[in-house]
Formats: C-alpha cells, sequence, structure tokens
C-alpha cells in the first residue's frame, strides 16, 4: 500500500497549496484497496500528514490493523459507501473547502457553470445531502441516495457540513475538490455581477457521455 499512501500525502500537499483548505485543516480522504477494502486517514487533521498515518479498512465497517484513531471511526461510512454505490471510484476527499462549504451551509446545489467543473468530471449542479450526524446512518443513507438520484455526480455537499468529492485516483479527486472551489468562489463574485450564466445543456450532456464512455 506504500503507492496509495504515497498517493494520498502527494494529494494532501496539493490540497493545501492549492489554499482549498478550511482554516482547521479538517480533512480526510480514502484510496480504494483491492478485496472490497480502503486506505483511509487514521486521523482527522490532514496537515503534515505522512504515510504512516493511515488504515486499512473494509467497506462494510471492519478494521484491518488497528491504525484507525476513535474519531476517524465516523468517517468510515461516508467514504465507503461512495465504494459501495460508485464501482469506478478510486478515491474520495472530504474538506470543509471554505467557498464550497458556503453553498453547503446554505442548502445551496452548487451550479455546473464553471469550464474547469467540466474538465474535471462534474458536468451536473453538486447536490446537497441534508444534514445528519456524522458518520450516522442518517448520514450514509442520504448520501447514497444522492448518488443514485443523480448518476453523473463526482461530489455531494453535506448539508450544514462540507464537501464529498470522488475521482477514478487521488490526483483525479484533488483537481475535482480545487475546480469545485474554484467554481463556487466565481459563483459567489458572480452573484455581484447579477448572476451566473448557464452553460448550453449540449454541452453539459456531451461532456456527460464522455464520461460515461471512459467509465470501466
Ligand atoms: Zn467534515
Amino acid at each position: 500500500m506504500k503507492a496509495e499512501a504515497d498517493a494520498l500525502v502527494a494529494a494532501v500537499e496539493r490540497l493545501f497549496s492549492a489554499g482549498v483548505m478550511s482554516h482547521s485543516g479538517h480533512g480526510n480522504l480514502s484510496a480504494r484497496l483491492p478485496d472490497e477494502r480502503m486506505f483511509l486517514t487514521a486521523t482527522g487533521m490532514l496537515a503534515g500528514i505522512s504515510t504512516g498515518d493511515f488504515a486499512t479498512v473494509g467497506l462494510d465497517g471492519t478494521e484491518h490493523d488497528g491504525n484507525l484513531q476513535p474519531g476517524s471511526r465516523e468517517i468510515v461510512g461516508m467514504h465507503a459507501v461512495v465504494y459501495r454505490e460508485r464501482p469506478d471510484v478510486g478515491a474520495v476527499i472530504h474538506t470543509h473547502s471554505p467557498a464550497v462549504t458556503g453553498f453547503a451551509v446554505a442548502g445551496r446545489p452548487l451550479p455546473a457553470r464553471y469550464e474547469g467543473l467540466l474538465r474535471f468530471g462534474q458536468a451536473c449542479d453538486v447536490p446537497v445531502v441534508p444534514w445528519a450526524p456524522r458518520g450516522s446512518p442518517e448520514s450514509v443513507a442520504g448520501i447514497a441516495a444522492a448518488l443514485r438520484a443523480q448518476p453523473h455526480t463526482a461530489a455531494v455537499l453535506l448539508g450544514n457540513h462540507g464537501l464529498l468529492a470522488f475521482g477514478p485516483d487521488p490526483p483525479a479527486a484533488t483537481h475535482l475538490v480545487i475546480a469545485l472551489e474554484e467554481g463556487a468562489e466565481a459563483e459567489w463574485r458572480a452573484a455581484a455581477l447579477g448572476g451566473s450564466a448557464p452553460l448550453p445543456p449540449d454541452a453539459l450532456e456531451a461532456v456527460r457521455a464522455s464520461i460515461s464512455r471512459s467509465r470501466p
């Protein structure tokens, strides 16, 4: 799992260097492993994370190595549900990226109206999952329901909380988090100018079709 650890540490460094982390530096991320398992951050603070700060956990919640800190057990279901619902997903990232989290706290879907979102796989509005306690069955069920209702989305907003984004591998998921934060910042600024303009519907359709073709 050296390769997964290296990729996830590199992803964390990229998220911080891009300036998309919240003041607290809170977040967690994971990569899919063979045999219905994932490699997951074992601690809630990502700053200064190293390759030893991960745990191997089954998608059914089974702990394989005892590395998981008690506070991180709550995030297992949030990550595992994405891998169970989306066989093509290889990495999941949770952050409180400030501009995106504004939409999550407002309970407003983030519109897909920014070129960067299309480029990194988000060709539909990002849906909001209603708030429920972190890691609770209600929260996990809400994520599953949002993914089924919107099969094209590569991210969900966790209501009153933050962002959950995913992709085929850690670099792709990282790029998407950065694009989402840029898109959310652009929405805030466009609002001061009278609001963002929609992309042509056929542009979104074309990107969705291209993403579907590239799935395994
Ligand atoms: Zn959080």
